[in-house]
């Protein structure tokens, strides 16, 4: 039997950077500064200039890169931010956390992402729940950047955070995704565009006063040192040692877009409209954190895929809103557009280290199993 073909293939990246990273994890468990060593900073600085912003702040995971943002600007009891209703639970669980209270809105039924005619119903239903609306936190979910020229007009005055942990990588119009929003949080978990070897997170920022904050909150809200608290803050680093391999991952981060991306182009050609293929936004040059499908035969199709030896994922099964725990926070109308992605996606294999026959093989499993039928609307 042929190999199985997996969403992610962190051991193919691994070959290709041949021993670096072991070299790099060796050189910090020689030099044992393993909190806040020298390649803490070294890749602050490297983030920062290959996002085209001023500040990158590192800490321990997206979900506390979130968090420290939504603390740095305030965000907290009474106010409303508006999150996506399809994404990943860390989105509104971090508005939580903060005590501020995220009010769900649907998503455009294309691109899977936030969409800006949704936030003045988003912002009605926060005012009428006596919340004051603060900010909005738009997702670069799959990596596909989100409409940020369109959604900042919609919001007005709020602040637009943006949950980055999937998209670190892409662009809209040429320009990272921290050059569009006043803060961007990403992650460095393993499958991430940019992924370490364990947790890790970053916030980015322009602004010098939420970069001292931020430095302050990670660092039990530190003064101009530690055992001097000027704030409530937490432990959140990113370790040296990830620091450490990120240094050796970034180089090669715009290559691996740029082959997932031609990867994407080919297989959404194999693929033609048996399913439907992932749109962006115009301007949009996605990080391509995953290539998503969308059918009515999604669960045929990924059992299907199964049993042929293709992984697949289902990101993701339940919108936030209608997840026990989140059920009681506010949501602007049915957000029916997320309960129907939830029915219908499939994110395929489409990393960096497949071949041409590998594309075809997923695309002739497709076929198989769906049929030469155009996708249904
Ligand atoms: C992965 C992810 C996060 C959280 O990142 P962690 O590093 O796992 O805490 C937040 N938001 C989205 C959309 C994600 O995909």
């Amino acid at each position: 039997m042929t190999d199985a073909l997996q969403i992610f293939d962190l051991g193919a990246q691994r070959e290709r950077l041949d021993g670096r990273l072991e070299a790099a994890a060796a050189r910090v468990l020689r030099h044992g500064r393993f909190i806040n060593g020298p390649e803490v900073q070294q890749f602050e600085a490297a983030l920062a200039e290959h996002a085209g912003v001023a500040h990158a702040v590192g800490c321990g995971n997206g979900t506390d890169a979130l968090v420290l943002a939504l603390k740095a600007l305030g965000i907290g009891p009474g106010d409303a931010v508006l999150v996506p209703d399809f994404t990943f639970v860390a989105t509104a669980e971090a508005v939580v956390l903060v005590g501020a209270t995220p009010v769900f809105v649907d998503v455009d039924p294309v691109t899977c992402l936030l969409d800006p005619e949704q936030i003045p119903q988003g912002i009605a239903v926060a005012r009428d729940a006596g919340l004051v609306p603060r900010a909005i936190m738009p997702v670069d979910l799959f990596g596909q950047p989100a409409d940020y020229p369109r959604l900042r007009e919609a919001a007005g005055d709020l602040i637009v955070v943006s949950d980055c942990a999937q998209g670190y990588g892409a662009t809209l119009k040429g320009r990272s995704i921290a050059q569009w929003a006043d803060i961007t949080c990403t992650s460095f978990f393993p499958t991430k565009p940019l992924g370490a070897a364990g947790d890790g997170g970053a916030v980015l920022t322009d602004d010098p006063e939420v970069e001292a904050t931020l430095r302050s909150l990670r660092a039990h809200g530190g003064g101009s040192n530690k055992y001097d608290n000027v704030r409530i803050g937490t432990n959140s680093r990113l370790d040296t040692i990830q620091a450490a391999l990120l240094l050796e991952k970034l180089p090669i981060l715009e290559d691996e877009i740029a082959v997932r991306a031609r990867n994407a182009a080919e297989l959404t050609r194999l693929l033609g409209n048996r399913v439907r293929t992932p749109v962006g936004v115009p301007g949009a040059d996605s990080a391509w954190a995953l290539y998503t499908v969308q059918t009515d035969r999604r669960d045929d199709l990924q059992a299907g895929l199964k049993a042929m030896g293709i992984g697949s994922g289902v990101y993701y099964a339940v919108p936030q809103s209608r997840q026990p725990a989140y059920r009681d926070y506010p949501r602007a109308g049915g957000c029916a557009n997320a309960r129907r992605l939830s029915q219908r996606v499939l994110s395929l294999p489409c990393h960096a280290y497949l071949t041409h026959a590998d594309l075809q093989r997923i695309a002739d499993a497709v076929q198989e199993i769906v049929g030469d039928q155009a996708a249904a609307e």
